[in-house]
């Protein structure tokens, strides 16, 4: 979709530090990281929020997340992955994303 940031991303049109890559999903590293690791995922094809993504994309990037999580053993020191979705909910950018927070000392939610 034009004006869309993380489109920009996945056509490679603006630069990302790209962690995962197939024919529908991509993950790259968040440009200001609030964990040891964090990570965001997207579908290629744009919707603007969870409620937005059509089933199959959503299946596809959560299993893109299971798949980089188990091959990285991310689960060894913890991780969470979370949505943010409508300004109110803390979303900035309106391409559906997972964020995926990892790493020691990951805050306990809502501390
Ligand atoms: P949200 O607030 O849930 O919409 O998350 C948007 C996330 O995108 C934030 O954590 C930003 O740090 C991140 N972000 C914004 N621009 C970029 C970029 N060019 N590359 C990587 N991450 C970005
Ligand atoms: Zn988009």
């Amino acid at each position: 979709m034009k004006d869309c940031l993380f489109c920009k991303i996945s056509s490679g049109d603006i630069p990302s530090e790209k962690v995962f890559e197939n024919d529908d999903v991509i993950g790259f590293k968040d440009i200001a990281p609030m964990a040891k690791e964090h990570y965001l995922f997207i579908a290629k094809k744009h919707s603007k929020n969870i409620n937005e993504i059509d089933e199959k994309s959503l299946v596809q990037v959560y299993s893109a997340i299971k798949e980089f999580t188990q091959k990285n053993n991310l689960e060894q020191n913890g991780f969470r992955v979370v949505t943010n979705v409508n300004e109110h909910g803390g979303q900035t950018v309106f391409h559906t994303h997972f964020h995926v927070l990892g790493g020691e000392q990951l805050k306990r939610f809502g501390a």
